[in-house]
């Protein structure tokens, strides 16, 4: 593969392939253009070194073809202005007469967006037809969608093949998730500490488990800590709790005191009698959680204790939060650890957030820009960490 910031575009076509789901309200109007916005600088390079971007992705999840409400031209006008007033394009199919002829006869200056690529099932069925019939479309294939990596979809990873090694890559986007999140997996600087936190533990157990073999520390925070305290024999009241996991939590807890990593969990929990946003709260520790009552965050002294364990790591890794953060009273444990882990940076450390709820956070409590890299892609990210391979990296790299 090529490196992208070392290719000069000058008369190239490129595909690119972006991830452009976007939130749409009912009047088609973008709420959150963050996926949009990622993607700029790998458009602005081709179009700066004279080349031709055209843009494919997905938007939503069309069961019956092409439907209204998930067409792609919605998202014309914002398109062109983010590019600063570009010309953009657009081909009503991502395949066919008019995207081929559109393609060909763009100028230098314009970009071309094609219609949404799941308006044909053969998209998601990574159909080697269909993703010949894309390739046809550039010179040169651009990955840039790290928020479908893992998706073994046709304009993900099967059109790969259609494109020799020095005409397939990464865009600035997937390059700087790429190399964050292999940073933190295979040349990580110790003390290591993972963060992981939200709702369910049967979620995360990929991730914990493979971290096991890379971490020094791993905090464990949110509801999936309860499932954790009863499995020790506490008493947790109406915490969270997946009664069929208890085993599958003393097993991690075993098999990180073999391995000699520390697994941190909340010494205290701020507990509330209901899961409600003005609910009576008082604080316990998590091991002895009255009958009626459930945690909903981490306590002031387990603030304490994760607050010293993310302040002495060289390396942070942070998925999930670690209480209801989308409520007042029990956002403060996410907020003192996302201020931990943007101190932590500041002082040298490296710092990965990733997981759609943490990124959520980190962005409502104004850290992004303190930490070293915010992650755009939660389900990749995840299967990243969770030691799989993922196919739209390795259809850019084999
Ligand atoms: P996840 O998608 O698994 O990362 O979980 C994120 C969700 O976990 C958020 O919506 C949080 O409100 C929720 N969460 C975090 N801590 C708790 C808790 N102690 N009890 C119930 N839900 C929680």
């Amino acid at each position: 593969m090529s490196r992208f910031s070392d290719t000069n575009f000058k008369g190239k076509k490129v595909l690119i392939r972006v991830d452009f789901n976007v939130p749409l309200n009912d009047k088609f109007e973008i709420t959150d253009d963050t996926r949009m916005r990622a993607a700029v600088p790998t458009i602005k390079k081709i179009i700066d070194d004279g080349g031709c971007p055209i843009l494919m992705s997905h938007l939503g999840r069309p069961k019956e073809g092409p439907t209204e409400k998930y067409s792609l031209k919605h998202l014309i006008p914002h398109l062109s202005e983010l590019l600063g007033g570009t010309t953009v394009l657009f081909a009503n199919d991502c395949v066919g007469e008019q995207a081929f002829l559109t393609a060909s006869m763009m100028r230098p200056g314009e970009v071309l967006l094609l219609e949404n690529l799941r308006f044909h099932k053969e998209e998601e069925k990574g159909d080697e037809g269909f993703a010949k019939k894309l390739s046809g479309l550039g010179d040169i294939w651009v990955n840039d969608a790290f928020g479908t990596a893992h998706r073994a979809h046709a304009s993900t990873a099967v059109i790969a093949k259609f494109f020799t090694k020095e005409n397939r890559m990464f865009g600035l986007l997937m390059e700087g998730e790429v190399s964050s999140a292999e940073k933190v997996l295979h040349s990580a600087e110790k003390p290591f500490t993972a963060i992981i936190g939200g709702a369910k533990v049967s979620d995360k157990i990929l991730i914990i488990e493979n971290l096991l073999e890379k971490a020094t520390d791993i905090i464990i925070g949110g509801g999936m800590a309860y499932t954790f305290m009863k499995a020790q024999g506490g008493n947790i009241g109406k915490s969270l709790c997946e009664e069929d996991r208890l085993e599958t939590a003393s097993e991690i807890l075993k098999k990180a005191d073999e391995k000699k990593v520390c697994i941190h969990l909340p010494a205290d929990s701020t507990i509330a009698d209901k899961f409600d946003a003005g609910a009576e709260t008082s604080t316990a520790p998590s091991n002895n959680i009255p009958a009626d009552w459930m945690g909903l965050d981490i306590g002031p002294n387990a603030c304490e204790q994760f607050c010293n364990v993310i302040r002495n790591s060289k390396t942070i890794l942070w998925n999930g939060p670690m209480g209801v953060f989308e409520m007042k009273k029990f956002q403060h444990g996410t907020k003192a650890i996302a201020e931990a882990v943007a101190a932590a940076t500041q002082n040298g450390s490296f710092s990965l957030v990733g997981g759609g709820d943490s990124v959520a956070a980190v962005n409502q409590f104004g850290f992004a820009d303190k930490v070293s890299y915010v992650s755009t892609g939660g389900g990749a990210m995840l299967e990243y960490f969770e030691g799989k391979q993922l196919p739209g990296i390795a259809a850019v790299k084999s």
